[in-house]
């Protein structure tokens, strides 16, 4: 997985990410991660990469020529980094173009078949898990990282492919999103965690939040850990992280549950914990909840 950020603050970038696991992984070579700094690419030669906006208002805007030229230098090189093979077998399955005509920048996004481009923008669809597990089946990404209040709309109209928020608040800058994106991708990218496993079972995987987790002591300042998960019983260990996931899910984001299918188990544990049967406490609001969608949810 080839990661290409394009910024204003490439050192916010590799600092942020040549750290802990996504350092390793970037180590080992199992991502590769470039900068590519906008501002080397201003127009005016003095490194000056922004301008007022048309039409008055506050701020600053980042001008379309250099984000345009970072992009086309990049897509140029990265095309000359690939076997021809590959390529022209690209340039023949895209409909849009001949291999003769000259790549301006928009076009070269049609040409070729490039890399996935994001613009990070608290306008583009909310990032989530789902998008992180399609995103990472791509062999490169590149990031937009914008600032100021964003970028003339003529350049992400002819290179973006796609816009992603990572929720609904604004930042400075688009550095921290991608980074949050490349670090929820790159964990999906085989050999990137050392437990393989340790990406299947977390929260959101089966459309759940994430069980409660324990480790040593077994008793920590009078709190024992619960006993079934010192039982060594496989499967009633499995039970009760699935009931304390549907019950967590429950509580903190019901709103997923919608989406999940519960099995014969799953349906008796959550009439149980609506009749009061379990020990478990519902809110009313969480009891109003739990009976409509068990009344219309089908069983696996
Ligand atoms: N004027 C823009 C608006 O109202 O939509 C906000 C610009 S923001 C101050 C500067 C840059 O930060 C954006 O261009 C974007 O790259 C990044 N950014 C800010 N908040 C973000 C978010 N929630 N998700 C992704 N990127 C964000």
């Amino acid at each position: 997985m080839n990661f290409y950020v394009m910024t204003l603050f490439p050192e916010m970038i590799e600092q942020g990410m040549n750290t802990s696991i996504i350092g390793r992984a970037i180590a080992k070579g199992l991502i590769t991660l470039e900068t590519i700094n906008i501002r080397d690419y201003s127009v005016t030669g003095n490194g000056r990469i922004d301008d007022y906006p048309y039409g008055g208002g506050a701020g600053m805007v980042m001008q379309a020529e250099p984000v345009c030229r970072a992009y086309e230098e990049l897509i140029h090189r990265m095309e000359g980094s690939r076997p021809k093979k590959e390529l022209e077998a690209e340039i023949c399955t895209a409909p849009e173009i001949s291999p003769e005509q000259t790549l301006e920048c928009g076009e070269m996004r049609k040409s070729a078949v490039p890399p996935r481009l994001i613009y990070l923008t608290p306008q583009g669809r909310v990032f989530n898990q789902k998008m992180a597990l399609e995103l990472a089946n791509e062999k490169d990404l590149i990031f937009l990282c914008g600032h100021y209040e964003g970028i003339d709309e003529r350049v992400l109209d002819a290179i973006v492919t796609d816009q992603v928020s990572i929720g609904d608040y604004v930042l400075t800058g688009g550095e921290l999103p991608s980074m949050v994106m490349m670090d929820a991708i790159a964990r999906m990218v085989p050999g990137v965690l050392s437990n393989a496993d340790s990406g299947q079972s977390e929260s959101f995987s089966d459309g759940l939040l994430e069980y409660p987790q324990y480790s040593r002591p077994e008793i920590w300042r009078g709190q024992a850990v619960p006993p079934v998960l010192l039982s060594g019983h496989h499967g009633n260990v499995d039970r009760w992280r699935r009931n304390q996931s549907l019950l967590r899910t429950l509580k903190t984001r019901p709103e997923l549950l919608e989406t999940v299918a519960f099995d014969k188990a799953d349906r008796k544990f959550l009439l149980d914990v609506l009749n009061n049967r379990s020990g478990y406490s519902l809110t009313e609001e969480q009891k109003d909840f739990l009976g409509k969608l068990l009344a219309f949810c089908h069983e696996s």
